[in-house]
């Protein structure tokens, strides 16, 4: 893959490879932290101390702008070892990147030397009425002094405990209107209902707003136009990673475990070759769209949107079948606790985190469906 042309770029493969050597430490920790839902924040520094949040600040404002292709690749290699350090990092870049490009020149520059400075971002979207609309918000801010006072809820909000920034949206005008804004402790709480299935680690709680100032000086500015995003460029890549955890966690049970029959390796068996072997494959088309899809986004094509929605769905559909694999090899032994039944738990969120499967191929049917112009259609 080195030179091909949706592979990370030659002068960027050392930010690949660096967080390739920073994962496999990850993947020493991350049974234990499933177990103990207790949030990985010393591999987020330790990203953090590599330098590869500073490599994502955006060129326009002076940083490397490290391609999508690069960072596709990095959330793939930390989510195959710790998936719950993976969401976390995708959404701490997605909001600070996010933040940065969509903000006055001055208040990009403060967002990014806040982001190169350590201080830690989460994204606070989703409503506790349907998370899936996290771009559509339902409820209001009200105007006050120096900008809007919020009072609800967000909810799935992965790493807030350790947030110094969020990405908010709320109805302003009852137009919605995006925000960073700094954690306050006085008004902000964060309630710990998160006990979930799986990636129980990126502690993705609901947080609760009394009053809390939405700050008009940090308000962002209005979009000029589509552009791609690190969440939605970064959650294929989170289930591809799971994905290919999966595929390592059932070679090595069917490498290790032997039919007493035959005593042959389980992998010797023609139903366990057949089924790798299709997996393995449809992993492969997956990941080549999904790096499609991130040529796109270091493109700015606005083929990126679509794109990102079919890359998704095949991501998280290969992340669960995967994982199903490894259950049925795995047999009784991968149904006790162990890494093929957290991979089969880990591999069920990403099809729920927005946009949903369903919407995914809701939006695709429709774009296809719909009534065109040649079928005798006029709008
Ligand atoms: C691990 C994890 C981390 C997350 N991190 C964050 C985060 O950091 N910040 C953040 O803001 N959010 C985050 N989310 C929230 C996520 O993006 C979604 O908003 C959330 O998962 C949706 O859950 P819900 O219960 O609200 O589902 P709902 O939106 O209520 O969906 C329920 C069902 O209805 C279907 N459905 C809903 N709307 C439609 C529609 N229009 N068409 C067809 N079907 C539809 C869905 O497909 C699904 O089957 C996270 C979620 C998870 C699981």
């Amino acid at each position: 893959m080195t030179n091909h042309p949706f592979a990370p770029p030659a002068h960027e493969q050392h930010w690949v490879a660096t967080a390739t050597e920073l994962a496999a430490d990850f993947a020493k920790t991350a049974a234990d932290r499933d177990r103990t839902g207790e949030l990985p924040i010393e591999n987020l520094r330790a990203l953090h101390n590599a330098d590869i949040d500073a490599a994502l600040v955006p060129a326009a404002i002076g940083g490397e702008g490290l391609s999508y292709r690069s960072y596709g690749a990095i959330v793939r290699a930390l989510s195959a070892a710790c998936p719950s350090t993976a969401c976390i990092w995708v959404m701490h870049i997605g909001a600070a990147v996010g933040l940065i490009e969509m903000s006055t020149p001055d208040n990009a520059r403060f967002w990014a030397d806040k982001l190169v400075g350590g201080a830690r971002f989460a994204n606070a979207l989703s409503e506790p009425s349907s998370g899936n609309l996290f771009l559509q918000p339902l409820q209001h801010a009200e105007p006050a002094d120096g900008g809007y006072r919020l009072s609800g809820a967000k909810r799935f909000a992965s790493g807030c405990e350790v947030a110094d920034h969020f990405l908010i949206n709320a109805l302003v005008d009852g137009r919605p209107a995006f925000f960073g804004l700094d954690t306050d402790p006085d008004t902000m709480t964060f309630v710990p209902i998160w006990d979930t299935m799986g990636l129980r680690a990126s502690r993705s709680q609901l947080i609760t707003f009394a009053d809390t100032l939405l700050p008009e000086d940090r308000r962002c500015q209005p979009s000029t136009g589509p552009r791609p995003n690190h969440i939605g460029a970064g959650l294929a890549f989170l289930s591809l990673g799971i994905a290919d955890a999966a595929l390592a966690a059932l070679t090595a049970h069917a490498r290790d475990r032997t039919i007493p029959t035959t005593g042959e390796p389980l992998a010797s068996m023609q139903w366990v070759r057949f089924a790798v072997g299709d997996i393995a494959s449809r992993l492969e088309a997956a990941a080549m769209y999904a790096q499609h899809m991130t040529w796109l986004a270091d493109q700015n094509s606005p083929e990126f949107l679509p794109a990102t929605m079919h890359a998704k769905l095949q991501a998280n559909t290969i992340a669960r079948e995967a994982a199903d694999l490894g259950v049925r090899v795995g047999g009784a032994s991968g149904y006790t606790r162990g890494d093929i039944e957290r991979i089969f738990r880990d591999a069920q969120a990403g099809w729920l985190m927005a946009y949903s499967g369903e919407i995914c191929q809701d939006t695709i049917g429709a774009s296809i469906l719909a009534p065109t112009p040649q079928d005798g259609h006029h709008d």
